[in-house]
């Protein structure tokens, strides 16, 4: 017997086979993705799509119209599936094969079978094989069943959901090349999983039938759809193709290993760790064995290719994984940076595919070593106010979700440590009052802020040093022009921004406001006129750095964004909806302040144009009164149609003038001011507004129409939330409600003011029935069972049997009844049928004395064409026939 290939066995006759095959072989692209579309790079066919729209298949290593690579792939997505299934890794090798309008879907077919199966190849068992096809490919059926020889019935039809790529590419996009697939599946056997193929259909998720190459037959040229949703598919000038294999997939099958971790890459890693930690893998630690090497190998990757562990885009990314990592050596005992001694197997193991790992191994590994450090540091000065606390709790009690909560969200201290060291106490944590802080908390975040993270800005935090604050011009006007002065994607600054392509972009001035002070960033759009045509770009949303610089996130729809451009930027029309919902929110904040007492403080605000939602503390719900006058006063600043001003003074001065500024928040020394020009009587006192904010207001209070609220709720212990509408939107959210409520009323045979009453009076009334219907039904269980009508005893195989035959009450009710016929006829055995059920109850004696109800009743039900079943004091069953399984009684014992 021979040893199985290895993994790079593999890769290399992945590249020779396709060399045979007329195929140039090129290096793979980074891991960092070749366009803005993602952030890492996720196929191998990414760094081609300028090939299969067209662009000439030139490369450095020459002119090839056929070219296969082994591309190094990262999945932000299936990071989350690295511990949930055992087919995906966050880091993978994809084997390619593509062509530029030159071969098609036959050869593409034949070539990945023959390399599959062939014997000097994978030597796959033909049998194994199972294919999947998009809906209406019968070109691609064809080939499968005459050309290859396979069994339809080992083929499955999925939709663009399935078997399109990208997925769902038609209906949802991206823009660019995308076509229909056909998947290659390999059965791993009953070992696996005990679904079958046809389960698959249902199921599309098996442990049992593997995923292992997808060949893409991009043919269209996706564009945006049109006005009706309609996808727009343009076919390409000529046809292409794109594989993917997954290396490690094939690996495992063909090391007959049952998963990744057990194959020839991942055991070395696997067994350092068990090395350093002492911990042996297996057992439910394991789960930590495999989190760190897998995890290892993609930050190593990504760090060699030069990103660098930040708080933005990529490095965000790949520092939350490494901390994963960290954590679970934590959890394995490792109290000292240790998952950089991982780097050399990583390197010995891939370095010679990938020299890059070579070149930056030492880089590599300080990176990760003083990460590692630093996380140590966090999780002991947690593990510190950890132990002070458990000192404190008895064993056996439980530690408040909220102490949990703390450590977490203030100290960034993972709960899972908690939990075990808060074992090492006998002490448990209150879970359910954890998950409720963190809801509290992501609710209170969101309430101010959209996005939690800066995570988005580009991820670029060096080129946006370089760039001056933007002006924003946008106070009371929705255009105005402005200079692109950056194009960031991905981290990298971009010269150029193609139709089709997203970006965050900034620019020296602008109209739009970026997302601050609770107020939602505006959307828009931009227009250019260049030498070569005009163009547009959709702003999807603003933001701003902390350094005051603005930026757009943008997609260009028409023509091509270049830095240094000229461009006039348009606010969408719904700022106006906006800045009514900003300008009430202060309204609100007064009268809260005026009808509630000064304890009210402002504890986050959304305003954006659906909706305002504004958050502060206050001990307890608001009354129905109390609700009425808040929402009558912000009413009556809007009839008095005060204007609305703003400016900008040393902050002194604006606190003199007693402006209302939120706890907590920093402000410059210099401050904007947004006053409300009037006051309104409450209270023998007159309510004025005054704020420092930088948001967009309306010009007059008459500006906002209308007010009104549509809940008050409680989202933390101490604060509310009240949800509220303006202008239109609250006119026209009162005439939904009027008209339900007109509608329940004109049922009821009433007018909309005895609405009320007359559903109370209903409900009495309906009380009174249902009180009335139990007094019935018992009546009638009684006069049944009572009369003897219906109701006998008997002996049957040395018990006292009871049976009585009731009709018309309900299946809950026939447990009393039954217990009742055994109190009263001081029998054994009651037996009690229903039209549909049959309950069965013996004595203590007779259970003593072997009876049992549990297995008398499915005797009797099985007769009575049912199923039933229980204790054998007691069982229940559900039969058609309660006739037929009473009289089955004679011959049950
Ligand atoms: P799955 O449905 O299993 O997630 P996919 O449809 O996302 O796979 P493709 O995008 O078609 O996979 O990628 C091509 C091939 O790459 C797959 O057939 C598979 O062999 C491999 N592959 C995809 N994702 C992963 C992953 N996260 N880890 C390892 N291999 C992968
Ligand atoms: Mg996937």
């Amino acid at each position: 017997m021979t040893a199985p290939l290895s993994t790079a066995q593999i890769r290399e006759k992945f590249l020779t086979f396709f060399e045979s095959k007329q195929h140039l072989r090129l290096p793979s692209h980074s891991t960092v993705a070749p366009d803005p579309t993602t952030l890492f790079t996720v196929a191998g066919m990414q760094p081609f799509k300028p090939q299969f729209m067209g662009a000439p298949a030139r490369f450095e290593r020459g002119e090839s119209k056929r070219v296969t690579t082994a591309q190094k792939c990262i999945r932000v997505g299936d990071i989350e599936n690295v511990g949930r299934t055992r087919r995906h890794l966050s880091l993978f090798e994809m084997m390619g094969n593509f062509s530029f309008g030159d071969y098609f879907k036959r050869e593409a077919i034949g070539w990945a079978w023959e390399f599959l199966t062939g014997k000097s190849w994978m030597n796959m068992d033909p049998a194994k094989m199972y294919v999947t096809i998009y809906d209406d490919d019968d070109e691609a059926f064809g080939y499968w069943t005459q050309d290859i020889g396979l069994d339809p019935s080992h083929i499955h039809r999925f939709g663009a959901d399935e078997n399109f790529w990208p997925a769902d590419a038609p209906l949802k996009g991206p823009n660019g090349p995308c076509g229909p697939c056909s998947e290659i599946y390999y059965d791993r056997g009953p070992d696996y999983g005990d679904d079958s193929w046809a389960d698959y259909y249902e199921t599309r998720e098996s442990a049992r039938f593997l995923e292992v190459w997808n060949l893409v037959f991009p043919q269209y040229d996706r564009q945006e759809p049109q006005a009706d949703g309609t996808p727009t598919l343009l076919d390409l000038p000529f046809k292409n193709i794109d594989t993917g294999m997954g290396l490690e997939r094939v690996a495992s099958v063909v090391q007959d290993v049952p998963d990744f971790y057990s194959n020839d890459i991942f055991l070395p890693l696997i067994e350092k760790v068990a090395e350093l930690s002492g911990k042996p893998y297996e057992g439910e630690q394991s789960v930590s064995h495999r989190v760190i090497a897998e995890h290892v190998r993609a930050v190593s990757m990504t760090v060699a290719d030069g990103v660098s562990l930040s708080n933005t885009g990529r490095g965000y990314v790949i520092r939350k994984i490494l901390r994963r990592a960290s954590r679970h050596a934590y959890l394995l005992g490792l109290r000292e940076p240790s998952i950089y001694q991982l780097v050399p197997l990583v390197v010995r193991g891939m370095g010679e595919a990938y020299p890059e790992l070579v070149e930056n191994q030492k880089s590599v590994e300080a990176a990760i070593k003083s990460e590692e450090e630093r996380f140590l540091k966090t999780l002991e000065s947690g593990i510190q106010r950890l132990d002070a606390l458990l000192s404190k709790q008895e064993k056996g009690s439980v530690l408040s979700g909220e102490d949990a909560f703390t450590l977490y969200g203030t100290y960034g201290f993972p709960v899972d440590l908690t939990r075990e060291i808060a074992e090492e106490y006998g002490v448990s944590i209150d879970e359910a009052g954890f998950d409720k802080a963190l809801e509290a908390d992501q609710e209170l975040a969101r309430a101010g802020s959209k996005y939690g993270k800066a995570e988005l800005f580009g991820g670029a935090d060096d080129l946006l040093s370089e760039l001056p604050p933007t002006q924003f011009v946008g106070y009371g006007q929705l255009e105005a022009p402005g200079v692109v002065q950056a194009i960031l994607s991905g981290g990298e600054s971009l010269r150029h921004l193609p139709a089709g392509s997203e970006a965050q972009i900034a620019l020296h001035q602008t109209p739009l406001y970026a997302e601050g002070g609770g107020e939602v960033g505006d959307t828009g759009r931009l227009e250019w006129d260049a030498e070569d045509g005009s163009g547009e770009a959709r702003v999807l949303d603003t933001r701003k750095t902390p350094q005051g610089v603005f930026l757009h996130r943008v997609e260009v729809v028409r023509g091509e964004l270049v830095v240094g451009q000229k461009v006039q930027a348009f606010v969408d029309a719904e700022r106006q909806a906006t800045e009514r919902h900003h300008t009430a929110t202060h309204l609100l904040h007064a009268a809260l302040r005026a009808v509630l007492g000064s304890g009210v403080q402002q504890k986050g605000s959304l305003v954006a144009p659906e909706r305002l939602r504004f958050d502060f503390s206050h001990g307890a719900a608001l009354s129905v009164d109390e609700l009425a006058q808040v929402e009558q006063l912000v009413n009556r600043w809007i009839t008095s149609n005060f204007a609305v001003t703003w400016r900008e003074l040393p902050i002194a001065e604006a606190r003199a003038a007693g402006a209302m500024a939120l706890f907590g928040e920093k402000y410059g020394d210099v401050v904007r001011m947004v006053s409300v020009e009037g006051g309104v009587p409450f209270g023998g006192a007159t309510v004025t507004s005054r704020e420092l904010c930088g948001g967009a207001h309306v010009e007059r209070t008459g500006d906002i129409g209308a007010f009104v609220i549509l809940s008050d709720e409680n989202v933390a212990a101490g604060v509310r939330r009240i949800e509220a509408l303006s202008g239109e939107l609250a006119v026209r959210w009162v005439r939904e409600r009027l008209t339900a409520a007109a509608r329940a009323a004109s049922t009821l045979n009433t007018g909309l003011d005895q609405l009320p009453d007359r559903v109370a009076q209903l409900q009495a009334q309906l009380k009174a029935a249902q009180q009335e219907t139990v007094t019935v039904r018992r009546q009638l269980t009684q006069a049944q069972m009572g009369g003897g009508g219906s109701s006998q005893t008997r002996e049957l195989g040395g018990f006292k049997v009871a049976t009585a035959r009731l009709g018309g009450i309900e299946a809950g009710e026939l447990r009393g009844a039954a217990d009742k016929l055994l109190e009263q006829s001081g029998a054994d055995l009651a037996v009690v049928a229903g039209d549909k059920g049959l309950v069965v109850k013996a004595s203590k004696d007779a259970v003593a004395r072997g009876a049992h109800a549990g297995q008398l009743i499915g005797q009797l039900a099985a007769a009575g064409g049912g199923k039933g079943g229980g204790r054998p004091d007691m069982a229940q069953a559900g039969v058609q026939d309660p006739e037929a399984a009473l009289s089955a009684l004679d011959t049950a014992f």
